[in-house]
């Protein structure tokens, strides 16, 4: 159910309406809302550092003679990933870090590449999987990142006491998912976190821009 404000009384939040009229009481509301969690943010009048970056995927058809599929890749130094897929093809996208000069509205999910775009990212997989090269050009569609300065997700209460905040996850979303879980239960129930919770503080972009990278943020 979509929510459509995050209803406050004072500096706390006291839960959240949604599009149904349905009004839900809540002494804490958790923001994991991915690519709309600036838009769900700015509900409860706090804004989020990040950007929606556009990555657009492609989709190719490994040849007959390529055998069984190969392994999930990241080329960090060549800028390039590929995952095999079923019925024997392969997706494949740039490791570039470009996402934050294209960014996007999250309603234009899944919209159009454009063929220079799938060549120059193809060349780069062909690059790293040299047998990738002579895979058939299928499709192509418009992915996002919700990414942070850092290429790390906030994991925090916001000033809005209360509103928490599990985004920005900047592509690395799904691998992160449980300790993301484990971090966020951690902080709102007062338990000693997993790891160190500093990293992904609200306020750590505050003073000191703490800057970095896809690559870098694969490295920590
Ligand atoms: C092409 C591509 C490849 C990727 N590859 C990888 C990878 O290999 N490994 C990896 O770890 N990650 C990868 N990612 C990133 C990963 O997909 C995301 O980081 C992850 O899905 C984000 O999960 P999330 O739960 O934070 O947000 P989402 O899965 O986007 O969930 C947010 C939810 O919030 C809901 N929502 C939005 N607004 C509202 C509202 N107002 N009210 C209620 N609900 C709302 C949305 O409907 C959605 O269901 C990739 C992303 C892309 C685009």
């Amino acid at each position: 159910m979509e929510v459509v404000a995050i209803l406050t009384a004072g500096d706390r939040v006291t839960g959240v309406a949604t599009a149904a009229g349905e009004r839900i009481d809540a002494p804490v509301v958790v923001n994991a809302a991915g690519l709309w969690s600036p838009a769900v943010a700015r509900l409860a009048g706090v804004d989020l550092p990040i950007i929606i970056g556009r990555h657009p995927v492609f989709v190719v058809e490994r040849d007959a003679g390529f055998g069984r599929p190969h392994l999930v890749y990241l080329d960090l130094a060549g800028g390039s990933y590929a995952r095999p897929e079923t019925g024997g093809l392969t997706l494949t996208g740039s490791l570039t870090e470009d996402e934050t000069r294209h960014p996007m509205e999250p309603e234009l999910l899944g919209g159009d590449v454009s063929l220079d775009e799938a060549t120059e990212v193809l060349e780069r997989t062909g690059r790293a999987i040299p047998r990738l090269a002579e895979a058939r050009y299928r499709r192509g569609w418009a992915g996002a990142f919700d990414i942070t300065p850092d290429w790390m997700p906030i994991l925090d209460e916001s000033p809005v006491r209360g509103f928490w905040i599990a985004a920005g996850m900047s592509g690395h979303g799904f691998k992160l998912a449980p300790a993301v879980g484990e971090m966020m239960a951690a902080g709102i129930t007062g338990a000693t976190p997993p790891v160190n919770r500093a990293p992904f503080a609200f306020g750590r972009f505050e003073g000191t821009a703490a800057a970095g990278t896809f690559v870098t943020s694969y490295l920590r």
